[in-house]
């Protein structure tokens, strides 16, 4: 008698491609004695299978503990066919289809087993600098289509070599279907350059380059997802080479380190940080400096903090055993401003001023993606730039959204496409300043849209008229409804999206600048909020911004500007240093401004407050980078000096005029910079948690949500937490989607995708 047959078609959804999800399906069916078959297709796996019934059934109940590591499961779906008697069991080609619903991989730091083969000299991928396998490897930065095949990626023009061949057509190897594999003698090389564009001969260009490092030269490395520069961390004559090359002031340069010991050396590492050091999106994680650190203090000069990455490439691991350096600054290739470059003859054309050497490769890098940079927050991951290791893995809604494109902000933009109940954001982009970065913007949007299969049906976007983003969505406003979303609500909504709470909240939306819906700037929020709708419930009282822009980068204007609000012209009679060091500036032509309110926009936010008070304090009269006198005035922060600054609350407004006549009385007294900070900072804390405690008397909210870029204060994040969570209040805090205007887009999407399903207008 003919024993009974079950088959069954199973597809598959979620991160399942270009991570070994088929060969670890063969393997399970194989092992089970079954027959049929295993193929991608643009919306995901398929598994079609035979054989006795009880094993099809632990094959369907085996699949998500048999699922490769980098693997991703969403949705799992089973339907029952006729048996087909099938013979074998085999992997078949990727098939076309149109439901588009695949997710793509984000690119993986090189696994251990590759470094294990790397090392050893009797493999043949012995110092091989493009060594990967199904668990590792350059992923989004080199696929142009879907389904993931190696057609479809930038090693398209790689022809495999019998043996790589043979380890991408055998389902037991490690190298099954791995689309960029490559070895020797038939992948990707590397090459020296010097910086007139000239190939410099040798045998051997990493241990060159390597060596030139060590003797303090500037070399552009490309890298994964663009160019780095790098230089020896500890060769003070280099760094300050670099910056000067660079034109960056004081912005803080990222490191990478061979090994975790050498960052336990330089920080004060706590075991979560290291654990997030040496997950395969090795983000770039900022530590606190160790007292002994011995790096060049030219690397982030005012800085208590250090951002520091593991290694993630082969080419990076040769790189630090061929030197025996066990730190370079990995500065991102790029001008300040520019993003950041990925092809060869850019590099050398943009980068010659800078770097003395190239070291190059010809694997061409297809998408841009700057590296991630995170700090740990309660043991998680803290994101403030999401971009290689985490774009563009989606974020997951509560339900089914119609096809949107959010466009973001203007600095540190990302935008965000969502379909179904996928929002995908994308890698970092940049500021909004320039050419390059706006064509970059739109050109990242078209090969999303195409790799993803999203057509979009609305647009969402900030309130500014003047952001390149806002121009963006409305010159596509011809085609699709556009909403506008309000900053702020942006955020919060951004912050309740990255919680998974889709109730109402209360939003402490605390940031430099942002559109409001009345025309002026906001920044300093409490709103009550739900992914629809807000409505502002406190914000700190307004206050001029003479010069509009320029008030940003001279945190001195604005404390003249709270100076005058707080005492009238009378304040130049104080006797204060800050008053005294006014003789040098234009101050006449500042108060006829503030006067006659010339380019003067109204502001309450609570980034122009601290850039007003470091001022104030004497710390910093200028910034060469958004929110540095924030952050140092912060970082200045004297635990030791008791007492804090009672900031008034009513009407809608938080006063400002009697803190700055507070913080004035203090530094008449003598009080240090560091006494004011930590008054400072404790009166923030308790002024929002008596607003945050009436609203939840009068409205009965119990969750509190923080967003912003101003959370990127550690101590106002971290004190404001618990001090809520005393209280008893749910405190919703950022995770994988940045505080900062880097997590805009997120908010923008859902908002304008809850208000189009509930049916408003544009
Ligand atoms: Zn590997
Ligand atoms: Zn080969
Ligand atoms: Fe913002």
């Amino acid at each position: 008698m003919k024993a009974e047959l079950k088959r069954v078609l199973i597809q598959v959804r979620g991160v399942v491609q270009g991570v070994g999800f088929r060969p670890s399906m063969f393997r399970l069916a194989t092992g089970l004695g079954l027959c049929g078959r295993v193929w991608n297709d643009s919306s995901g796996v398929y598994i079609d299978v035979e054989g006795p019934p009880g094993n099809v059934d632990a094959l369907v109940a085996g699949i998500p503990s048999n699922a490769p590591p980098l693997s991703v499961i969403d949705q799992i779906r089973v339907e029952e066919r006729p048996p087909e008697g099938f013979k074998t069991f085999e992997i078949t080609a990727s098939e076309q289809s149109g439901g588009a619903g695949t997710l793509i991989s984000p690119d993986v730091a090189t696994c251990d087993d590759c470094l294990d083969e790397l090392s050893d000299r009797a493999n043949r991928r012995f110092r091989y600098p493009f060594i990967n396998c199904t668990n590792c490897g350059p992923r989004y930065t080199i696929i142009a289509g879907l389904p993931y095949d190696r057609p479809a990626t930038t090693m398209s023009r790689f022809r495999m070599c019998p043996a790589c061949e043979a380890e991408y057509r055998d389902p037991l190897d490690r190298r099954f279907h791995a689309q960029p594999n490559a070895c020797w003698s038939c992948g990707p090389r590397c090459e020296l350059l010097d910086n007139q564009g000239q190939f410099v001969p040798g045998e051997d260009p990493i241990a060159r380059a390597a060596a030139l490092l060590a003797g303090g030269r500037i070399v552009a490395v490309k890298g994964l997802g663009g160019f780095h520069l790098a230089v020896d961390a500890r060769n003070e004559e280099a760094v300050r080479l670099l910056r000067q090359r660079k034109r960056r002031d004081e912005t803080p340069f990222a490191l990478m380190a061979a090994g975790i010991e050498t960052i336990r050396r330089q920080t004060c590492l706590t075991d979560d940080e290291a654990v997030i050091l040496r997950t395969p999106q090795r983000p770039i994680v900022l530590l606190e400096k160790a007292p002994g650190g011995d790096l060049a203090p030219g690397i982030a000069p005012g800085n208590r903090y250090l951002g520091m990455m593991l290694p993630y490439t082969p080419l990076h691991h040769l790189l630090f055993q061929e030197s025996g350096l066990d730190c370079l600054v990995m500065t991102s290739g790029n001008f300040s401003e520019e993003p950041i470059i990925t092809d060869n003859r850019t590099a050398v054309e943009i980068l010659s001023g800078i770097a003395d050497y190239f070291l190059l490769h010809n694997r061409d890098i297809l998408v841009r993606n700057d590296d991630s940079i995170c700090l740990a927050y309660r043991d998680r991951v803290f994101l403030q730039r999401r971009s290689r290791g985490f774009a563009p893995a989606p974020v997951r809604m509560a339900r089914s959204y119609p096809r949107v494109l959010a466009v973001g902000a203007e600095l540190k933009n990302t935008f965000a496409l969502g379909r179904g109940e996928y929002v995908f954001l994308s890698q970092h982009i940049g500021d909004m300043e320039n050419y390059e970065v706006f064509s970059s913007f739109e050109q990242t949007i078209r090969h999303l849209e195409a790799l993803l299969e999203i057509r979009p049906e609305l647009l969402a976007h900030d309130l500014h008229p003047e952001y390149l983003t806002t121009k963006y969505a409305l010159s596509r406003r011809a085609e699709l409804p556009v909403f506008g979303v309000q900053h702020h609500h942006a955020h919060i909504a951004s912050c309740l999206v990255d919680n998974q709470f889709y109730d109402e909240a209360i939003g402490l939306a605390l940031d430099g600048t942002g559109y409001g819906t009345d025309g002026r700037i906001w920044g300093g929020e409490v709103l009550t909020a739900t992914l629809t709708d807000f409505a502002r419930r406190y914000h700190f009282e307004n206050v001029l911004m003479p010069g509009g822009e320029r008030a940003i980068k001279e945190p001195w204007r604005m404390a003249v500007s709270y100076l005058h609000q707080a005492y009238g012209a009378a304040f130049t009679d104080l006797p204060l240093p800050f008053v005294r060091n006014l003789a040098g500036q234009n101050l006449d032509l500042l108060l006829k401004m503030i006067d006659r309110r010339l380019n003067s926009p109204e502001t309450s936010s609570l980034g122009r407050l601290f850039d007003g008070l470091a001022a104030l304090s004497g710390l910093r009269q200028k910034v060469s980078f958004e929110g540095q006198a924030a952050m140092e005035f912060q970082m200045c922060l004297d635990e030791s000096a008791a007492g804090s600054y009672e900031l008034a609350f009513g009407d809608g407004r938080i006063v400002v005029a009697d803190l700055i006549r507070a913080v004035v009385g203090d530094l008449l007294a003598g009080q240090t910079p560091g006494a004011v900070s930590a008054r400072f900072h404790r009166g923030l804390v308790s002024v929002f948690l008596k607003i945050c405690e009436q609203l939840r008397d009068e409205r009965g909210l119990g969750a509190v949500a923080l967003s912003g870029g101003v959370f990127q204060n550690r101590w106002l994040l971290d004190h404001l937490h618990r001090a809520l969570e005393d209280k008893g209040f749910r405190v919703l805090t950022h995770h994988l989607v940045p505080a900062n205007d880097g997590g805009i887009a997120l908010g923008q999407l859902a908002v304008a995708a809850e208000r189009y399903l509930n049916g408003w207008e544009e």
